[in-house]
């Protein structure tokens, strides 16, 4: 069986297994947090977080990109969060290219060089204050004051803060 397929039948044994309810679209911990698409961080069970209580938003590497920043505008502006928690982790895919090797090798696949930034990087804690001041520059986000980033380290799941100075 495909995993799709498995998976499918996991959901309706979840679906079966849980009440139903109906939870507020806005996040109830006001609350967004951007991370890595890696598949050993468990936001929820890492953070102790539930159903409705935080956004999250990932993408390879947990870039500040626009859709992120686009993703950060809806969330604060429609639906009310204000604080940003950004997580990036130890062995990261991203890590293990270069913005120029990888651009070379999607043209030499495609004929076609891409139009989007690879965002690659080798100091996850460097990557982790350029994606702080990246919220924190952009004024379509209009909480910019309490923007906190963290690494995660993949093998003890322990969260460690990466400070920034306010440059305002
Ligand atoms: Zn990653």
């Amino acid at each position: 069986m495909e995993t799709i397929d498995r998976l499918l039948a996991n959901n309706r044994a979840f679906a079966d297994s849980v009440p139903d309810r109906h939870l507020d679209v806005r996040p109830s911990k006001r609350l967004a947090i951007v991370t890595c698409m890696d598949s050993r961080l468990d936001v929820f069970a890492a953070l102790g977080l539930g159903d409705g209580e935080a956004h999250v938003l990932r993408n390879a590497g947990g870039v500040i990109t626009d859709d992120v920043i686009r993703s950060l505008a809806v969330s604060q502006r429609r639906l009310g969060t204000e604080e940003v928690m950004l997580i990036h982790h130890t062995d990261c895919g991203m890590q293990t290219l270069t913005d120029d090797g990888f651009r070379a090798e999607l043209q030499e696949a495609t004929g076609v060089a891409p139009a989007f930034a690879i965002e690659s990087f080798d100091d996850v804690d460097a990557d982790v204050r350029q994606s702080i001041l990246r919220v924190r520059r952009s004024k379509f986000v209009p909480h910019r004051d309490r923007v906190r980033g963290f690494v995660y380290d993949v093998d003890s799941h322990r969260l460690r803060e990466i400070q920034v100075e306010d440059e305002g």
